[in-house]
């Protein structure tokens, strides 16, 4: 497990859709339960970070596997990829100095803490106008930025934002600078016309970014097939390209994205690395 064991789900607060759960749960709760369950049927868990991977990609029937753990070399027979994605970033000078203050990835997770305030959501896909019209519940206003007039979002989702009274939009715009940090608050933003160049301050206290996210594959690069956007390439159910490699959740899956789905693609992965194992004759 890396350093954030249950990943996104564990920065959720609520989540609504898992079944058979009618109330909704917890994300810290639903992971810990799902690990105790775990441990139940013997998994064991260690902590660290995998920085390389030696998958034989090219033999493709040389075994163990082999995967870095922080400077330390395991080996396995078999390998369910679940390292998930994380959210983008924008990059700007005072960003990550703002997370928590501020500055949010997810509005599921903090959208609660901005009732009645100025909240301004960045990004011109489907993630960024489900948000917006979420954060339509608690905000004042919400300023949706984007930086073209030209939107990667679904028709529908686009027109559902468009709608709502609540959501303004400022296009061709780009975010220079987000503040304040002496006051470990945010206060407002620094926005550029992307035709005209104009530069202006803008007040928000809540800052929500919806650009995408991108798969924790670092360490398989050139090991297993990856698409040019560094999600793992499905070769059907749970399967890579490797014989004995699998893939669950967020880190292939770019489409639905949901507990749910992951975990039953985790039980698609370990049905067939169970199979794998079987045939392999262990
Ligand atoms: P996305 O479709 O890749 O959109 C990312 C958006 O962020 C784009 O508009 C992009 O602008 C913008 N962006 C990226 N980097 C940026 C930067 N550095 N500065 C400013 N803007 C930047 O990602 P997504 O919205 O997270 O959606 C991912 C997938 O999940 C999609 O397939 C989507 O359909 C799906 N999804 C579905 C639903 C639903 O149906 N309920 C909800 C959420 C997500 P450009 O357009 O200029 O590149």
């Amino acid at each position: 497990m890396g350093h954030e064991p249950g990943g996104q789900l564990s920065i959720t607060t609520e989540v609504e859709n898992f079944p058979g759960f009618p109330e909704g749960v917890m994300g810290p709760d639903l992971v810990e339960n799902i690990k105790k369950q775990a441990e139940r049927f013997g998994a064991e868990y260690m902590w660290g970070t995998v920085q390389e991977a030696d998958l034989a990609a090219a033999a493709n029937e040389k075994r163990p596997f082999r995967v870095n753990i922080d400077g330390e070399w395991h080996e396995t027979r078999t390998l369910i990829i679940a390292t998930g994605a994380s959210a983008r970033w924008l990059g700007l000078p005072n960003e990550q100095k703002l997370i928590g203050h501020g500055v949010s990835s997810c509005a599921t997770c903090d959208g609660a803490f901005y009732r009645e305030k100025k909240i301004m959501v960045i990004g011109g896909g489907d993630s960024a106008m489900e948000e917006a019209n979420f954060l339509t519940r608690f905000g004042s206003e919400v300023t949706l930025v984007h930086r073209r007039d030209q939107f990667r979002a679904s028709k529908i989702m686009l027109e559902r934002a468009r709608s709502n009274p609540k959501i303004k939009f400022l296009l061709n715009t780009v975010v220079e600078d987000v503040y304040d940090v002496e006051k470990k608050l945010v206060t407002g933003v620094r926005l550029r016309d992307a035709s005209t160049g104009r530069v202006w301050d803008q007040e928000v206290d809540g800052f929500f970014l919806a650009i995408g996210h991108i798969p924790n594959t670092k360490p398989f690069v050139g090991q297993i097939d990856l698409d040019t956007d560094g999600y793992i390439v499905s070769h059907g159910g749970a399967r890579t390209n490797i014989q004995g490699v699998f893939h669950a959740g967020d880190v292939q899956d770019r489409v639905y994205r949901q507990a749910i789905t992951a975990a039953g693609m985790g039980c698609m992965a370990a049905i067939e690395a169970e199979r794998f194992l079987e045939a392999e004759g262990h």
